[in-house]
C-alpha cells in the first residue's frame, strides 16, 4: 500500500488537494490510519488539515461555542467554558480512548467517523449541534450523519467547524457502559439533559449510542416526559418506552437482548442520581 501525504497551509490549497480522486482528509488520523492499516480503505493521497491555522480555533459568543475542525479532544478538555456550558460534552469526550488518542483525535473526526458508538457524537446530538461545511452550509447533526461511517458531506468538501448553541439545563448526564473502564467502545451509552420546572420536567433530551445505525434521540420520550415528575413510577414507564424503541444488534461486545435491558435499566439512574423535579 502506498499513498502520498500532503499538508496544505491554507484552506484554498486544502480544497484543491481533496478534490482529486482517492484523496482523504485527515485531522488526527486516529480513525483514518486504523482503517488504512486494516485494509478498509486504500487512499491515493492523505491530506492533513493540521497546519491550517484558520481551522484551529475555539470561538465563544452569547449564543454558541464554535469549534474549529483541528481542535483536539485534549484541547477541548482544557477549555474551561466548554466544561461550564456543556458538561455532557466534556464528560463524553473525557471517556474517548486514552490520553494519546485524545491528544490527536478531534471532535470533527468523531463526527465524520459517524459511528453509532461515537461518544462526542452522542453529546452533539443532545446539544443540537450544527456542522459547518466548506461550501457554506450548516447542517443539523442528525441530518448530517446518515448511517455507520456515512454523512451527507459532499465530495470535495470538508468540515470547517462545529457550532453548539448555548442552552440552559439543570442536569447533564453521560454514561458509557463498556467491557472495561477505559479504552473501551461502548456496549451502550446514554446521555440526557433535563430542565426542571416547578416540581416537574420542563424539558428533557435523551439519546443512546450503540443501539441503532446512528445515535438515537428519543424525541417521543422527550415529549412524553414534559410536565412529569421524576419518581419511580415515571422511570418505570419511560424505561419500558426505551426498551421498545431501541433497536440494537448482536455483536462481539454484547447481545441485542442485553443491550435493550441495559438501556431500560439505565433510566433508573434518574432516580439514583437524586434528580428532583
Ligand atoms: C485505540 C482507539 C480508541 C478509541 N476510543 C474511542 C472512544 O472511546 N470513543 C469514540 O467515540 N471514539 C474512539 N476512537 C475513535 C477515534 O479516536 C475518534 O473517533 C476521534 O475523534 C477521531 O478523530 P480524528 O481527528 O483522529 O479523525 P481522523 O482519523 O483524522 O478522521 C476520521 C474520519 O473523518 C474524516 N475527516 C477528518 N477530518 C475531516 C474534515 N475536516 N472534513 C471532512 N472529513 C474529515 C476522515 O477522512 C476520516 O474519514 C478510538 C480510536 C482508537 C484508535
Amino acid at each position: 500500500m502506498s499513498y502520498s501525504f500532503i499538508s496544505p497551509r491554507d484552506e484554498k490549497e486544502l480544497k484543491e488537494e481533496i478534490s482529486a480522486p482517492g484523496s482523504f482528509t485527515m485531522s488526527g488520523g486516529t480513525d483514518l490510519l486504523v482503517k488504512i492499516r486494516m485494509g478498509k480503505i486504500s487512499p491515493q493521497k492523505i491530506v492533513s488539515t493540521s497546519k491550517i491555522s484558520t481551522l484551529h480555533f475555539i470561538d465563544e459568543n452569547d449564543d454558541e461555542i464554535v469549534i474549529g475542525s483541528t481542535i483536539t479532544h485534549a484541547e477541548l478538555l482544557e477549555y474551561k467554558p466548554l466544561r461550564e456550558a456543556f458538561p455532557v460534552l466534556f464528560d463524553a469526550i473525557y471517556t474517548i480512548g486514552s490520553p494519546q488518542i485524545r491528544n490527536r483525535g478531534t471532535l470533527v473526526g468523531n463526527v465524520m467517523n459517524a459511528s453509532p458508538a461515537g461518544d462526542g457524537l452522542l453529546a452533539l446530538y443532545l446539544l443540537d449541534a450544527k456542522i459547518e461545511i466548506s461550501n457554506g452550509d450548516a447542517v443539523n447533526i442528525d441530518e448530517f450523519v446518515v448511517s455507520p461511517g456515512r454523512t451527507i458531506l459532499p465530495k470535495g468538501e470538508y468540515v470547517k467547524s462545529i457550532h453548539i448553541p448555548k442552552s440552559k439545563w439543570d442536569h447533564h448526564y453521560f454514561e458509557k457502559v463498556g467491557q472495561r473502564n477505559s479504552m473501551t467502545i461502548s456496549i451502550v451509552s446514554i446521555g440526557w439533559l433535563i430542565k426542571c420546572g416547578s416540581e416537574a420536567i420542563e424539558n428533557l433530551r435523551i439519546a443512546f449510542g450503540s443501539v441503532a445505525p446512528t445515535i438515537l434521540r428519543l424525541k417521543d420520550v422527550e415529549k412524553f416526559s414534559k410536565g412529569k415528575k421524576i419518581d419511580e413510577k415515571f422511570v418505570h414507564v419511560v424505561s419500558d418506552m426505551v426498551k421498545e424503541r431501541v433497536n440494537p444488534i448482536d455483536d462481539v461486545r454484547g447481545s441485542a437482548q442485553y443491550r435493550k435491558k441495559l438501556c431500560s435499566n439505565l433510566m433508573y439512574r434518574m432516580v439514583e442520581e437524586g434528580i428532583k423535579c
